[in-house]
C-alpha cells in the first residue's frame, strides 16, 4: 500500500465538502489521520455520531496542533475568522489551503494571518450539490471534477505539487490558475447563474397564485432545476457574491445587454435572431457533455436518491 499523503489533514469546517473531503480521502488513503472540527457543538457532535473523521476537535486552534495540512471548508465570509484563529498553533512546514468558491478576497482575508513558516495554497474544487453539513458528504463527490489550484507567489513548488495529489487522490482533476482568473471564470460559469436561477425562483413565488399550482405541479426541467440551484446554502452564497463583486457584477452587466437583446426580438417577431443565438448556445452544452463534465441523460446525470 502507497503511504499517505499527509500524515495529519486538519478540516476547519464540517459542511459538505469537508465531509466530502473526509470520506474521499479515507477511500483512497491519503490522510495518515484526519482531524476536523465545526463551530458549534451540534455540528461537532453530529460528525462525531456518524464517525466522519479520526478525531473531532472542539476548536480549530486545537484541530490543527500538528496538521500537516489544514484545510479552510467554512463560508468564505467566515475564512479571516478562523485564519487569525489558526494563525499562531500552525506546525512550521504546514500547508493552509482553502476551498472557497472566491480566490481574491480569501487569500486577502487569509494570507495575513499565517506565519511565513507555513506555505499557503489556496484551492477550489468545481463539485457541490445543494445539501450542507457534515451528513450531506460522499466520496464521489469530486470524481472527474476540476479543482482549481491557486499558488501564492512564493508557494513552494513541492507544497503545491503535494496538494495537487491529494486532489487527484481523491478523484479530481487539477489546474493551476490566478485569483483574479478564477474569480472572472467563476463569475461566468457559477456565480452569475446562481443569481439568475435565485431570480427566477424568486419571480415565481412572487407570482403566488401559480407558484402554490401549475409551478410546482408541471415544474418542468427547466424551473426544477432552478429550483435545485436556489435551494443552495444561503450563507455560503450570500459571502459568495459579497466577496465577488466586480467580476460578477461584469457578468450580470453583460448579461443584462444580451437579455435586453433577445427580448427586442421577441417584441419585434426576429426569430432568425432567437434562432441564432439558440443554435450557438445548443453548441455550447455540446462542448459541456464531450469535456465530461455532463451526461446527456435527461436528469442531467443527477442519481436518484443521492442529492
Ligand atoms: P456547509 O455544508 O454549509 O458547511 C459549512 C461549515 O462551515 C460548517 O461546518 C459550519 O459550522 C462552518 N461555519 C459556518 N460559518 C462559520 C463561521 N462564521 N465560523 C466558523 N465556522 C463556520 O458548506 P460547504 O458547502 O461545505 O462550503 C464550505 C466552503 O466550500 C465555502 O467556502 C464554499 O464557498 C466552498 N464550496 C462550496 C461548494 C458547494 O457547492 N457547496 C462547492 C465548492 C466550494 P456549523 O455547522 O457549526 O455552523
Amino acid at each position: 500500500m502507497t503511504p499517505p499523503i499527509y500524515e495529519r489533514v486538519a478540516l476547519i469546517g464540517l459542511g459538505l465538502i469537508a465531509s466530502s473531503m473526509c470520506r474521499a480521502m479515507q477511500r483512497g488513503g491519503l490522510a495518515g489521520e484526519i482531524v476536523g472540527t465545526a463551530r458549534s457543538a451540534g455540528t461537532r457532535d453530529a460528525a462525531r455520531r456518524i464517525g466522519l473523521c479520526d478525531r473531532v476537535a472542539d476548536s480549530a486552534a486545537e484541530a490543527v496542533e500538528g496538521a500537516d495540512l489544514v484545510v479552510l471548508c467554512v463560508p468564505v465570509g467566515a475564512m479571516e475568522a478562523v485564519a487569525r484563529a489558526i494563525g499562531p498553533h500552525l506546525k512550521p512546514g504546514a500547508t493552509v489551503s482553502d476551498v472557497g468558491s472566491v480566490k481574491q478576497a480569501v487569500v486577502a482575508a487569509v494570507a495575513p494571518h499565517l506565519p511565513e513558516t507555513v506555505h499557503f495554497v489556496p484551492a477550489h474544487p468545481l463539485a457541490g450539490t445543494e445539501r450542507s453539513g457534515p451528513e450531506a458528504g460522499f466520496a464521489e463527490l469530486f470524481d472527474n471534477r476540476w479543482c482549481l489550484i491557486v499558488p501564492q507567489p512564493g508557494s513552494a513548488p513541492a507544497a503545491v505539487g503535494r496538494l495537487e495529489s491529494l486532489w487527484r487522490g481523491m478523484g479530481a482533476e487539477t489546474e493551476r490558475m490566478s485569483a483574479d482568473h478564477h474569480d472572472l471564470v467563476l463569475a461566468v460559469t457559477s456565480h452569475a447563474p446562481h443569481l439568475i436561477a435565485y431570480t427566477m425562483v424568486g419571480v415565481a413565488d412572487d407570482l403566488r397564485r401559480v407558484t402554490d399550482s401549475e409551478v410546482i405541479k408541471y415544474s418542468a426541467a427547466g424551473f426544477r432545476d432552478f429550483t435545485r440551484i436556489a435551494a443552495s446554502d444561503p450563507t455560503m452564497w450570500r459571502d459568495v457574491f459579497l466577496n465577488n463583486k466586480d467580476a460578477t457584477l461584469e457578468i450580470l452587466g453583460r448579461f443584462t445587454e444580451e437579455l435586453f437583446a433577445l427580448q427586442r426580438a421577441i417584441r419585434t417577431g426576429d426569430g432568425a435572431r432567437l434562432f441564432e443565438y439558440f443554435s450557438r448556445t445548443r453548441m455550447v452544452r455540446r462542448g459541456i457533455v464531450e469535456a465530461g463534465q455532463d451526461t446527456d441523460a435527461p436528469d442531467f446525470g443527477r442519481g436518484a436518491g443521492r442529492k
